[in-house]
């Protein structure tokens, strides 16, 4: 299934992207391919960039947090601060940044976003549901590549397009149904190809 078949896509953003001189060119050269249409973004980085691109900003969701907001380290209260804040105003420990690397994530950061994302998913059913996975390794395979494989099987207009360099494979079932394609090639080449 290629983009302009597709009538509504999700799109798994993986760590391949995390930190590469060239993402924003890539996130915009997506955004210029998702035009007008209905798309939702999971994103495994931690740097920010994807919220510096022209991709709709009300429908990406990065679970892993990044450097927006800041927490206390200990968590003290569930609590999110502003980045320019210091200290925790009641252990007075240096707030670090609010991301899976802190060892008390506070999940509330993304938790809005992911809620909206769960909401729009229920709307994919019975859909022709493009799901793009590119670059996503086996780091927390819970969030994207085990769900989207769930939902290339659940629903039965749905097509599984995973591009990767390394973790290329599919599931059997998924490549004998003809629910999806495999490609092995860096997601960022494949961006610019598309
Ligand atoms: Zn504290």
């Amino acid at each position: 299934m290629r983009i302009d078949e597709a009538e509504m896509i999700l799109i798994g953003i993986g760590d391949a992207f995390e930190d590469k001189e060239d993402a924003l060119s890539c996130y915009n050269a997506l955004a210029e391919k998702l035009d007008k249409k209905n798309y939702f973004i999971i994103s495994m980085c931690m740097d920010d960039i994807i919220f510096k691109s022209n991709l709709k900003q009300d429908r990406i969701v990065a679970p892993l947090g990044g450097k927006r907001m800041k927490q206390c380290p200990d968590a003290c209260e569930n609590k999110l601060y502003d980045i320019t804040e210091k200290e925790c105003p009641i252990c007075h420990k240096e707030l670090t940044y609010n991301n899976i690397l802190c060892e008390n994530y506070i999940e509330d950061g993304y938790m809005p976003m992911w809620e909206k994302q769960r909401l729009w998913l229920t709307g994919t059913m019975n859909k022709k549901l493009l799901l793009m996975e590119l670059g996503v390794s086996m780091k927390f395979p819970q969030i994207i590549r085990w769900p989207f494989e769930r939902l290339a099987l659940l629903n039965n207009k749905a097509f599984l397009l995973r591009v990767n360099e390394k973790l290329w494979q599919l599931p059997e079932e998924i490549g004998k149904d003809n629910k999806g394609e495999a490609v092995k090639e860096s997601p960022l080449k494949y961006i610019e190809l598309l």
